[in-house]
């Protein structure tokens, strides 16, 4: 890893690089990039930035205040694979090229604004995130094809995804609905295509921790990376999204990262494990409710407290919503437990050792941003430490098969982005401490999920001719 960028300039001679790849992340989640030449880039591009036009990045400045600098990070300097000319790539920041701040509507600067917050408050100075993210692996076929996805096989009992049928295809051999997970091949026949993914990230300094088929039977995956630091886990995901899509493609496959891609069977989450740490001490360790420290508990309140508004931003499209419903293994109730996978945040019991103590918030899916999605979930839980919100009683019970009588009392996830929009508006003061969500920034965002959430409300759906056509 480089430190400075007469570092980065001497690494990128050693690989014979002419071409250097600027990367940032809009504030959906989606890198954008450009190309100059190794000769324009110099030690004073790491300190004053480079120049381009950011008017045409959804949520971002408007045509007469354009301008904007990308700053690239030395730490993150690495060669692309998938760029056929050698070529250095940088993960930037953005800044305002008049004030020489960051951005503020900059996901990066988002989550280095929350480090720099946490550390001011001195109740910890390091906070790390793992998220488990899943994905799902499916043939590459022509676009129009894919709209054929969204067809619901609504006469079969359980729901099965059938798409394809009405043109011919899948029709041949297939593994059993739910038997998928997770049988040695031949049944698997995705494990070739994950270690691949997995050599990609290990090599470009993303450390994997294990991967797996996932429960869904089309083809889902699971790759789990190392925990890290906020900012770094950030730019972890994002590199993340890009080796795994284009190490797909490179073999034919595609892949998404949509909640819930097909009905009826599992959606795909993203699990965030998190805990706090101070001058390398864990601070979420302790002798209450599951070996977990009294901050932890203030931590987990903040979370369920929050967590309405937070699904504006850890499960911020439309899709999200179609995932957290219950029987498939992704929370619906806001509750906390040891070990069960009904609640929305887990406490992980596999290991007495103070310093894996760490909660497990399962709400999130691979569709957020991760800067913004670990960010938030940091001012909750910190609202939570900080106002010291009690979480209420654990769960120990299955959730999906309480009776109605003791599920009333428990508090849900809003059913739709807009029921995630209406609790954003309501509650946002606790992510714009230490202007690390600014005003404009949350407004942003919101007008970006009604943008969404109205582009669907106002289409008719294929599900609704099914059921309204002969009425
Ligand atoms: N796919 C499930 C979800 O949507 C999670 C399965 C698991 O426990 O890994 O959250
Ligand atoms: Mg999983
Ligand atoms: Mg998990």
């Amino acid at each position: 890893r480089c430190a400075t960028g007469e570092e980065v300039i001497a690494f990128a001679l050693e690989h014979n690089v002419k071409l250097v790849n600027l990367k940032f992340c809009d504030l959906l989640g989606t890198w954008q990039h450009f190309t100059i030449g190794l000769d324009l880039l110099t030690p004073e591009s790491f300190s004053e930035g480079i120049g381009f036009d950011g008017s045409s990045i959804r949520g971002w400045q408007g045509i007469q205040e354009s301008d904007m600098l990308v700053m690239p990070d030395p730490y993150t300097a690495f060669i692309d694979p998938f760029i056929a000319e050698p070529t250095l790539s940088l993960i930037c920041s953005i800044y305002d090229p008049i004030t020489l701040q960051t951005y503020s509507k900059d996901p990066r600067s988002i989550a280095i604004r929350a480090e720099a917050y946490l550390k001011s408050t001195g109740i910890a100075d390091t906070a790390y995130f793992g998220p488990e993210a899943e994905f799902f692996i499916l043939d590459s076929v022509r676009y129009d094809n894919q709209a054929n996805f969204a067809y619901y096989e609504v006469d079969s009992v359980e729901g099965i995804w059938n798409s394809g049928k009405e043109n011919g295809q899948n029709l041949g051999y297939k593994i059993r609905h739910k038997e998928g997970y997770f049988p040695v091949p031949p049944a698997d026949t995705l494990q070739d295509l994950r270690d691949q993914m997995v050599l990609t990230l290990e090599s470009m300094g993303v450390k994997v921790e294990r991967q797996h088929h996932e429960v869904a039977t089309a083809g889902q995956a699971e790759i789990d990376i190392v925990y890290n630091t906020l900012l770094r886990i950030g730019d972890d995901m994002m590199m993340y999204k890009y080796i795994i899509k284009n190490t797909a493609r490179k073999y034919g496959k595609t892949v998404t990262f949509m909640p819930k891609p097909i009905f009826g069977d599992n959606g795909s989450g993203m699990h965030t494990h998190q805990s706090l740490w101070k001058e390398g001490k864990p601070l979420f360790a302790g002798n209450r409710y599951a070996g977990l420290s009294e901050m932890a508990l203030h931590y987990i309140g903040g979370i369920i407290k929050h967590a309405p508004a937070l699904t504006a931003i850890t499960n911020p499209t439309t899709n999200s919503f179609k995932r957290l419903v219950p029987g498939f293994e992704a929370p619906v109730n806001l509750a906390y437990s040891a070990r069960n996978r009904s609640a929305a945040i887990r406490i992980p019991t596999y290991s007495a050792n103070p310093k894996s103590k760490r909660i497990e918030f399962r709400t999130p899916d691979p569709s957020a941003n991760p800067y913004l999605a670990c960010a938030a979930m940091l001012m909750a839980g910190l609202d939570g430490i900080q106002n010291r919100i009690d979480p209420g009683e654990p769960m120990e019970k299955n959730i999906y098969e309480l009776p109605p009588e003791e599920l009333k009392n428990i508090p849900k996830v809003p059913d739709s982005l807009s029921g995630a929009i209406e609790a954003l508006e309501k509650d946002h003061e606790f992510l714009m401490k230490g202007d690390v969500f600014t005003k404009d920034a949350i407004e942003t965002l919101l007008t970006l999920r009604k943008k969404d959430y109205d582009m669907l409300r106002i289409r008719p759906h294929p599900l609704e001719f099914y059921m309204y056509y002969d009425i």
